[in-house]
């Protein structure tokens, strides 16, 4: 099997080719044309002599993931089912806003964390994506819109970047990190770190990590208690609430600039959405800088779970305002084609 240069960091691929016998720079030129043109044909890449070209051939590929269907809601929202080398899948959804708009992207094939409310959770953990499968995802939802070269102004439709697809992120921490050093260098992709969020479950130990790389951080908090978030997510008994709040503040230390952590919140009936929670929950996030996202609960079939009422959820959210947090409902986005937070499945986990 050829071997795939999407995902090689830069200095990979620069080692790569000088043991091709090719001069170090070459590694820019190619750079170049896999991350900033998004050229998957080598024979194509018209810089590059024609017997590098060849060689390239011979040797490697620089495929984006196969789509495999693509819908488009009525919201804008777009998903797609993407297939890798070895027909696993993932679903990877473009969320549009005014003047910009997101990709969400997936880190593992299903997921190991068997959070209660989370179609993904249902399904066995398949494997870690490759640093490429996670870059591909991107590119791949850039091939969609026509997105290359990279734009050099603002205009840009896919401007953010949300790790918020199937999969914990900080379970498959390595290949998260290279995809997103790859993904935020200018000479290709360019996308920056401060337009870039990794959502976690709670994986604590490598939180304070995500600082160093300058992204966002958001967290899934979902409890106030550590007794209820070990009933509907297990990760907390590997990471209790007090071990994830340290976390937090390692992070906002750690971060360069003042960055404010935004706290997930899905609202589950009669379950985590008392005014008590909502009270309970401001002591717990005491001494951190955080925003609160409120989400509505997702069904899906056979879930334990029904929605807050709007009632509630608006009741809930006055509690955290009324302490000065901000504290937005999320507008569901893309529910009529199952790309909302926590519906994404792939077709072929289910069988
Ligand atoms: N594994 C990571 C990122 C993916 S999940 C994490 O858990 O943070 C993205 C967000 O959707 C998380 O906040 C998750 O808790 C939430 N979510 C999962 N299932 C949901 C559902 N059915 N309805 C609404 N939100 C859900
Ligand atoms: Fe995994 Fe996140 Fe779903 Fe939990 S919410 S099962 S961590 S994808």
């Amino acid at each position: 099997m050829k071997k795939e240069l999407i995902g090689l960091s830069f200095e990979e691929l620069q080692r790569e080719l000088v043991a091709l016998g090719e001069k170090p720079f070459r590694a820019k030129q190619l750079w170049h044309w896999l991350y900033n043109k998004g050229e998957t044909d080598f024979y194509k890449m018209t810089t590059l002599a024609k017997t590098f070209q060849a060689r390239l051939d011979e040797l490697y590929t620089a495929q984006h993931p196969k789509i495999v269907t693509e819908q488009t809601s009525k919201d804008g929202t777009r998903k797609w089912l993407m297939e890798f080398q070895d027909e696993k899948q993932v679903e990877c959804v473009y969320i549009p806003e005014s003047d910009r708009g997101a990709v969400c992207l997936s880190t593992q094939v299903g997921c190991a964390q068997g959070c209660k409310f989370c179609h993904t959770g249902t399904q066995r953990m398949m494997r870690n994506l490759t640093a490429g499968e996670i870059v591909g995802q991107f590119m791949s939802a850039r091939d969609s819109y026509g997105e290359w070269p990279t734009p050099t102004d603002e205009t840009r439709m896919l401007s953010n970047i949300v790790v918020m697809g199937m999969g914990e992120p900080l379970c498959n921490f390595e290949n998260l990190k290279t995809a997103l050093k790859i993904l935020m260098n200018g000479d290709g992709i360019g996308i920056s770190k401060r337009r870039i969020t990794v959502s976690t479950s709670g994986v604590a130990n490598h939180i304070p990590e995500l600082a160093d790389l300058g992204v966002k951080l958001a967290v899934s908090l979902h409890a106030p208690t550590n007794e209820l978030r070990n009933q509907i997510m297990p990760v907390n008994k590997k990471f209790p609430l007090e071990v994830l709040i340290e976390a937090c503040k390692e992070y906002q230390r750690r971060s360069e600039r003042r960055q404010f952590i935004t706290m997930e919140y899905v609202l589950l009936k009669d379950v985590n959405d008392s005014i008590d929670h909502a009270e309970k929950l401001m002591k717990l996030v005491d001494g951190l800088e955080v925003k609160f996202n409120l989400i509505p609960f997702h069904y899906w079939e056979g879930a334990p779970f029904e929605p807050s009422s709007m009632n509630q959820m608006h009741r809930f959210a006055k509690v955290l305002e009324s302490n000065w947090f901000a504290s937005p409902i999320r507008r569901s986005r893309g529910e009529d084609i199952m790309a909302a937070c926590g519906q994404l499945k792939s077709a072929k986990g289910k069988k």
